[in-house]
């Protein structure tokens, strides 16, 4: 362990106690299954085989924190053990995003697509980076996958996310000025309980009020 989990600290010689903050780092070895080096004996054939779950643990108090690069950075250190986690390339991609770094996020986005193509939230989590990017192309393109999704099968995603997708969908038809498929879709994200003020957002920006 090179950082305190806790305050992000570096730490050197494998202390038990963090420097920095005063926490015991005990929790924090064993969750990655490190043992302290305390004394002089060290032994090579251990750790380095952290569960999954240590890694979120550890990520989601950098999360709390609101230290987003800790977060990543510890995220980013399971990644050579699980390469073909979904879950892990979605919080990468969400953690990039909010850290503003955009094309980091859509390379974890794909890479989430690469090991599951059939996740809507994935697509429209991608389509609103380009959104964000102007680039009004790649968002059309990506987001009417998601579409496509929730179509062939709603179950596939939740039902606030339903709506996010249809209203998302409607907005980048709308933008391309096809007013009257903006409009059937946000009567179906309506229905699924889009908020009525995004709504109106929607059917202002892209001309249909
Ligand atoms: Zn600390």
């Amino acid at each position: 362990m090179n950082y305190c989990p806790f305050c992000g600290n570096r730490l050197n010689n494998n202390p038990v106690t963090c420097g920095g903050c005063g926490n015991s780092l005990l929790e924090a070895y064993r969750l990655l299954n490190e043992q302290p080096n305390t004394g002089g004996n060290v032994n090579s054939s251990q750790n380095n085989n952290a569960s999954m779950d240590s890694f979120y643990k550890v990520a989601d108090l950098r999360h709390q924190k609101k230290d987003y690069a800790g977060e990543l950075d510890w995220l980013r250190r399971a990644e050579p053990q699980y390469p073909n986690d979904e879950e892990l390339k979605l919080r990468i991609g969400k953690v990039c995003r909010i850290m503003g770094k955009n094309d980091d996020a859509i390379l974890s986005y794909k890479e989430a697509i690469r090991i599951n193509p059939k996740n809507p939230v994935t697509y429209n989590n991608l389509a609103a980076i380009y959104v964000a990017k102007n680039d009004n192309v790649r968002a059309l393109d990506t987001i009417k996958k998601a579409y496509k999704l929730i179509e062939d099968d709603p179950s596939s995603a939740p039902q606030n996310q339903r709506a996010t997708i249809y209203a998302g969908y409607a907005r980048c038809i709308g933008m391309n000025g096809d007013k009257q498929s903006a409009r059937r879709l946000l009567e179906k994200a309506r229905r699924e309980g889009y908020n009525p003020a995004g709504i109106a957002q929607i059917e202002k920006a892209v001309g249909l009020k």
